[in-house]
Parts: structure tokens; sequence; C-alpha cells
């Protein structure tokens, strides 16, 4: 069985926050059952972009900060890294107050520049992860919960897709295509080659609608843990109210048989998730209505069903970010105006994702809007 762990935390306080984690940890052995005095503890947060933490795009940097305390009480030392998907490293730090909180933790930041090659075992071949993530010691997982345009849902096992240096996740979109089961597989794979040994899910103000990084922020006052990220984002879809045959990776695990996929796996210890109040996330725009559909209507009806970004002409700021970060080129801006080719788009939405400005916007079809407005359906 894979344990995970769930507390109440109504606020990113410092002092409540502390509290909140220890409790959090202590059905799981509390922090030194998963750091040993000495070793290099690296803290992987969600820094997709530069806003600010209440924004909800980034992991609260009280989190962090809470979090390497308790790592150095352990003895571990403490250490701050990703690779944002845009923007550089240090801004994102400012802006999100990661950088603030690592200063007063007195652990060093660590952008992801250098990469290992590692021979993969099922998808790819081989692929680039940070030296700084693959060499250290531990990695805790410090994720942010967040409506996903691609994957419904992005938690624990997306935000270790972090561990591939920001200029190289384009390819990954472009080699695993429009397909989410193959893009789930190759996250599933990264988490794979490098197993984090805590995950601790900052679900206090979460992400729901256009995530991860256009959505609004919902109030949910919770804090999820665990080993597995596997069974953590499955909790964690469970708390958001996402059916969990809509999450993608958590489905894709399931087929490949790995631990903790299967509610039925997952041993609940903390807050009873009975006492919980259910959220139900607004979900992405972008996200079709495939699921939950018979296979051949939606192979029939493919073209309807799906969405496509499209700028909006009035708010985009003609920057160029998304036309530059567009896996298969999708974009192109030409006569003061931005346009996408639909039949180069593959869907992966990094596009709206990486948008500072928020101008990126869905395209359904009638019939994919019409499913929207069917009762059920968000
Ligand atoms: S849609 Fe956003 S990222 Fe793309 S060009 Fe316009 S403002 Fe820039
Ligand atoms: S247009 Fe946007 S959604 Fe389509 S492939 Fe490019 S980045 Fe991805």
């Amino acid at each position: 069985m894979e344990t995970v762990s769930i507390t109440t935390s109504p606020t990113y306080d410092l002092t409540a926050l502390r509290r909140a984690v220890i409790t959090l940890l202590e059905p799981l052995g509390g922090m030194s059952a998963f750091v040993t005095s000495g070793e290099r503890v690296l803290l992987k947060p969600n820094m997709l972009s530069a806003k600010e933490p209440d924004k909800a795009v980034t992991t609260h940097p009280s989190v962090v900060r809470v979090v390497a305390g308790l790592v150095k009480e352990a003895g571990g030392i403490v250490l701050i890294g990703d690779s944002p998907g845009i923007g550089g490293f240090l801004r994102v730090a400012e802006k999100s107050g990661i950088f603030k909180a690592a200063r007063e933790s007195g652990a060093p930041l660590v952008e992801f520049k250098e990469a290992v090659e590692l021979q993969g075992s099922g998808t790819f071949r081989s692929i680039r992860i940070a030296r700084a993530y693959y060499e250290a010691d531990k990695i805790i997982n410090l994720p942010k919960l967040k409506t996903h345009e691609m994957m419904t849902m992005t938690c624990a096992v997306k935000n270790l897709f972090g561990a591939v240096i920001g200029t190289e996740k384009a390819g990954w979109h472009l080699k695993a295509g429009s397909s989410r089961e193959l893009f789930a597989r190759v996250l599933l794979e990264i988490y794979l080659l490098k197993k984090p040994a805590l995950n601790i899910v900052d679900a206090i103000t979460a992400m729901e609608g256009n995530g991860p990084g256009s959505g609004d922020p919902i109030h949910l006052g919770l804090l999820i843990a665990g080993a597995n990220p596997v069974a953590v984002d499955v909790i964690a879809g469970r708390l958001a109210g996402i059916p969990a045959d809509m999450l993608c990776i958590e489905r894709e695990a399931a087929k490949m048989g790995l631990p903790g996929a299967l509610a039925s796996d997952i041993r609940l210890c903390g807050s009873p998730i009975e006492s919980i109040p259910e959220a139900r996330f607004k979900l992405p725009t972008g996200l079709d209505v495939q699921f939950g559909l018979p296979s051949f209507l939606t192979k029939a009806l493919k073209n309807q069903l799906i969405s496509y970004p499209a700028a909006n002409q009035k708010t985009c700021k003609l920057c160029g970010i998304c036309r530059d970060a567009c896996p298969p080129k999708a974009i192109t801006i030409q006569n003061s105006a931005l346009s996408v080719d639909n039949a180069r788009c593959i869907r992966c939405w990094c596009c709206r994702e990486l948008c500072p400005y928020d101008a990126m916007q869905t395209k359904s079809g009638l019939l994919l809007r019409t499913l929207k407005l069917l009762p059920g359906r968000k």
C-alpha cells in the first residue's frame, strides 16, 4: 500500500504552516524518515513563470521556506532548483517570492542548466535531465495543484518535468505529438529515472480553470504528502473533484502497472477525506470533451471535438514568446496579426501556458461548445 497524508492548512502564515507541515508528515514518520544528516536535498517547487504568489501559478514561497527549515533541522543540506518554462530563472524566483524564501532559508538557488544524458526505459531511447536534479542525494517535490490544459491536472508527477532543461521541454511536446497518453508515459518515465523521496503538494490556494498558467486561484486549504507521486496525484485529483478517468497520467500509470495508480492501493492518513468539503474544479476550456464519450464517436467527430488556440487580437502584444516556444512552429506573426496553423498545431497548449498577457484563448467548434453546455459537463 502507498500512504498519502492530508492536512488542512487554511493559511500561508509561516508559524501555522510549519505546524501544519509537521502534522502532515507525522503519519509518514516525519521529515527525518526522508532525510538523513549530511544529504544534499534538492527542493523542486513549481516555478513555471514570473507571477506573484497569489496568482497560484507557482508553489507558494512559504511552503518552500517551511520545508527548507524542516530539512535543515533533519540535518540535510538544502538546495532549491527548477528550470522555468519561460522567463529568466532569477526573475521567476524574484517574482514568485522563492528568491526571498531561499535567502531567508540560507539555501542556494540552483538553475537547471547543465544536463546529463540518461538511457530511457520505454518510450524514449535517451533523455537529458538536469545534472543538479539527478545528482542530488534526495529530491523533495513541491508541486502546486493546478488544472492543466493538456493533461487535465498538474501536480506531483507533472512537476518533475521541470527536471528537463527549459529550452528542451518543447522538443518533448513535439516528440509526444498531441497524444496525451504518450506524453503521460514520458512524464512517468522521467519520474522513474529519479524518484523523489517525498512529495508535498501546495493545495492551500490551488488553481482551477485555464491552468497551469492562466487559471483562477481557488482556496482549498489543504496540504497533501506521500513518497509516491502517482498516489499523491490520485488523491489530489479526488480532492479537486476531477473525475479519475480524466487524469491522463494516472490512467497511464495504471496501464503501466505502477504502484499507487489505483485508489485501492492507497492508505489515507491525517485529516479524514470524508471531513473535507468536496471541491469541483472548473476545467480548462481548451480541454477536449473526448473523455467519457464512446471511442467510435470521438474518432468520427475528432475535428469537431477539439479546440485550438487563438490569440485575442486586442490583448495580444505580438511579443512572439508563444511563436518562439511553439514546438511544431504553428504560430506566425505577420502584418501585426498572429495566426495559428491548426493543421500543424499539436494542442500542447504551451502557447497559452507561456503567454505573459493571458492573450491566448480557446477556439472551439460548434459541436464542442454544445457538448460543454450539456448538464454535468464543464
Ligand atoms: S499570444 Fe501572448 S505570447 Fe503570443 S504573441 Fe501574443 S502576447 Fe505574446
Ligand atoms: S499553437 Fe500552441 S497549442 Fe498549438 S502546437 Fe503551438 S504551442 Fe502548442
